[in-house]
C-alpha cells in the first residue's frame, strides 16, 4: 500500500465519497431502478451529471475528488447490483436492501468503470470507494433468504472477499490515487444501544471479524494508497449511533490500511480525546465538517478543529474530509448547495491552518 505520493502540502483535502444528488438526479436513479429508464439512457444522463459533480468539488478547492457516487443508488447496494447472487430489495421481508440468495459470482465492474471517466475530466487526485466485506454481510444477509446459500452471515462476508479482491485489482489497474473501503459498522459497534438494537452479542468477535475481513481484501490494493471510512451512520441529518472510538482503536491498529477516516466534527463521536490511542503508523483522516449540522462551518472553525487534532497526531499525518459522505444513499435528503458550501469552508480552513503553521 501507499506507493503513490501524497499532495505536497499539509492537510490535503478529500471527500468521503458521496455528494447529495439534486432531486432530478434522484429521479433518474430511481427511474432506472424501476425500469422506466434504460441503463443506456441513464448512463448518458449520468455522464453529463457527473461532470457537474466533478466541477463542484474542483470549485470547492478539493485536492482529491470522487464522482460523487452519483451513479450509485447507495454506497453498499452497488455491490449487490453488480454482483451475481443477490435479489433486489426485500422491503416486504423487512430488509430495505438486496439479499444474497445464491453463491456470489463476480459479474461486471462494481465501481472500476467509473474511474476512466473521472480521470479524463480532472487533474485532481481521484478516490474510489467500495463497501467492506463486513458491511456487505451486515446489510445484505437475511436469514430467510440467504441461509440456503450462506448459512451464517459470516459466510456471506467471506464470500464477498474474492469478489472485492477482483474488483480492487481492476481499480488498481485503472490507476486511482486512493482506494477507500467503507466500514461504517465499526463505529456503530461503539454504541451499546446500537449493539443491542442490531443484535450484536459478542462485540470482541465482531471487531476481530471485521478486521480480518479487511485485511483479507487490502493486499489486492498493493501499490495504491488505501483508506477506510467509519462513521455512526446517518439519515436526514441524524446519526444512527453515537460514542467515542476508544473501544475500537485496538482493532483499527490491526488493520493494514494507510488512512483511517474518522468522524470527529460531530459531538456524537465523543470528542478528540480518543485520538490519544490513534495508531502511530497510520494517517488520520480528520472529519472537520459535520454533515448532520445544517449550520455552515466557517474556515476559522475548520482551522481550529485541525489545530485541536495536532495535540494528538502530528501534522504530516493528517488529511481533512467531511465526517461522512453527504448522501450515502439516493434517498438521503441533504441539499447539494449546503454540501458545496461546507466543502469550500473545509478547503478554506485547510489553507488557513497551513498559513498559521507557516
Ligand atoms: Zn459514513
Amino acid at each position: 500500500m501507499d506507493a503513490m505520493p501524497r499532495p505536497d502540502h499539509l492537510f490535503p483535502s478529500t471527500v468521503i465519497g458521496s455528494l447529495p444528488r439534486p432531486q432530478w438526479l434522484r429521479d433518474v436513479i430511481l427511474d432506472r431502478k424501476a425500469g422506466r429508464l434504460s441503463e443506456e439512457d441513464a448512463d448518458t444522463i449520468l455522464d453529463r451529471a457527473v461532470e457537474s459533480a466533478l466541477l463542484l468539488q474542483e470549485r470547492a478547492g478539493l485536492d482529491e475528488i470522487t464522482d460523487g457516487e452519483w451513479r450509485r443508488e447507495s454506497y453498499v447496494k452497488v455491490f449487490a447490483q453488480r454482483t451475481r447472487g443477490f435479489q433486489d430489495d426485500l422491503v416486504d421481508s423487512g430488509l430495505p436492501y438486496p439479499a444474497a440468495v445464491a453463491p456470489l459470482e463476480y459479474w461486471q465492474p462494481i465501481v472500476a468503470d467509473e474511474i476512466p471517466f473521472v480521470r479524463d475530466r480532472t487533474t485532481r487526485a481521484v478516490k474510489v470507494t467500495l463497501p467492506s466485506p463486513y458491511i456487505i454481510g451486515r446489510r445484505m444477509w437475511h436469514a430467510q433468504h440467504s441461509a440456503a446459500a450462506y448459512p451464517k452471515r459470516e459466510d456471506l462476508m467471506w464470500a464477498a472477499v474474492p469478489v472485492l479482491e477482483e474488483e480492487i485489482r481492476s481499480i488498481v489497474a485503472h490507476g486511482v490515487d486512493t482506494l477507500q473501503l467503507d466500514e461504517p459498522w465499526l463505529a456503530v459497534l461503539v454504541d451499546e444501544r446500537a449493539r443491542r438494537r442490531e443484535g450484536v452479542e459478542d462485540v470482541d468477535y465482531e471487531m476481530a471479524l471485521c478486521a480480518d475481513l479487511l485485511n483479507a481484501v487490502l493486499p489486492a490494493a498493493s501499490g495504491t494508497n488505501t483508506a477506510m471510512h467509519l462513521c455512526h451512520a446517518h439519515f436526514d441529518h441524524v446519526h444512527g449511533s453515537r460514542g467515542s472510538y476508544e473501544l475500537i482503536l485496538p482493532t483499527l491498529a490491526k488493520i493494514d490500511v494507510g488512512t483511517i477516516c474518522l468522524e470527529l466534527a460531530t459531538p456524537d463521536a465523543g470528542g478528540l480525546e480518543a485520538l490519544s490511542g490513534f495508531p502511530a503508523d497510520k494517517r488520520l483522516g480528520l472529519g472537520v465538517i459535520d454533515h448532520c449540522d445544517t449550520t455552515l462551518e466557517s474556515a476559522e472553525l475548520v482551522a481550529s478543529r485541525v489545530e485541536a487534532a495536532l495535540a494528538y497526531v502530528e501534522r504530516e499525518r493528517i488529511e481533512l474530509h467531511p465526517d461522512c459522505g453527504f448522501a450515502p444513499s439516493v434517498q438521503n435528503p441533504i441539499d447539494v448547495d449546503e454540501a458545496y458550501l461546507k466543502l469550500r469552508a473545509m478547503c478554506d480552513g485547510a489553507a488557513m491552518a497551513r498559513d498559521r503553521l507557516g
